[in-house]
């Protein structure tokens, strides 16, 4: 069942969003060579929780970390380690959900540390544009496979592939509520998009083919031939004056 929004609780939306897009900024700024991903998932969890929000992966399914940390080959769901640190070169995406006064905002990033490739740029350039042109597309009038093949197209013109096995959610009271938002899709199919309808729109996309495995942790996920991954998401609203992102930090 899809959770039509009151501007209320896009309001309050907004709140969550604003407190988990400050965290991810700061998990941003903190990625250094020499910094451990255990580091930044402390900077994560100690900024939300001073905002009298919780962080929303922190337990969830038994996830037991408040940001979730995927470096190079690892699609999403890294968990964070203290042994685990991060060198000149890396992509580390960054994936934080904040909890708020009954609602969730949920939002990614995908950063370089140091100098990277530009095998590596190109491709979180193309995942971040391929985010942006997926909310372009959430707008009142279109369907759900609007979204999703704008992605697609985009990336796959520059010879990128969707992740197909994971895929954006609707967001609100819960992290994961109807309907899934697939990267990838056909125009002018699928549901209806109306407004008060909130989602988390969010590209995973591999330099090389699309296929994913999960390692025997039960949540790290890699891209099946070890090329890159990039991984980029906001929450967003359809209004009926168009999308309005609710994962921005001012
Ligand atoms: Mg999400």
């Amino acid at each position: 069942m899809i959770v039509l929004k009151t501007s209320r609780e896009l309001a309050a939306m907004r709140d969550a969003g604003r407190i988990s897009a400050r965290a991810l900024r700061l998990a941003g700024e903190a990625v250094e060579p020499g910094v451990s991903t255990w580091e930044i998932d402390r900077i994560v969890r100690r900024y939300i929780e001073e905002q009298g929000a919780s962080p929303t992966f922190l337990g969830y399914g038994g996830f037991p970390a408040s940001a979730c940390i995927s470096v190079n080959n690892v699609v999403i769901h890294g968990i964070p380690h203290k042994d685990q640190k991060l060198k000149a070169g890396d992509i580390v995406s960054v994936d934080v959900g904040a909890t708020f006064e009954g609602y969730v905002g949920d939002n990614a990033w995908t950063f370089p540390c140091g100098d990277v490739s530009k095998e590596a740029r190109d491709l979180m350039d193309a995942t971040r544009e391929s985010l942006f042109e997926g909310i372009r597309a959430a707008r009142t009038g279109n369907r759900l496979g609007d979204i999703g093949s704008a992605v697609q197209r985009y990336v796959e013109a520059r010879g990128y592939s969707v992740v197909r096995d994971f895929v954006g959610h609707g967001v609100g009271a819960k992290m994961h509520e109807d309907p899934s938002v697939p990267n990838y899709g056909t125009p002018g199919r699928g549901v209806r998009l109306l407004a008060g309808m909130t989602i988390a729109i969010e590209p995973m996309i591999n330099a090389g083919g699309h296929r994913v495995r999960t390692l025997p942790d039960g949540w790290t996920v890699v891209t099946q031939d070890g090329s890159l991954s990039a991984h980029f998401e906001h929450s967003v609203a359809i209004t009926k004056d168009g999308p309005v992102i609710l994962t921005l930090p001012d």
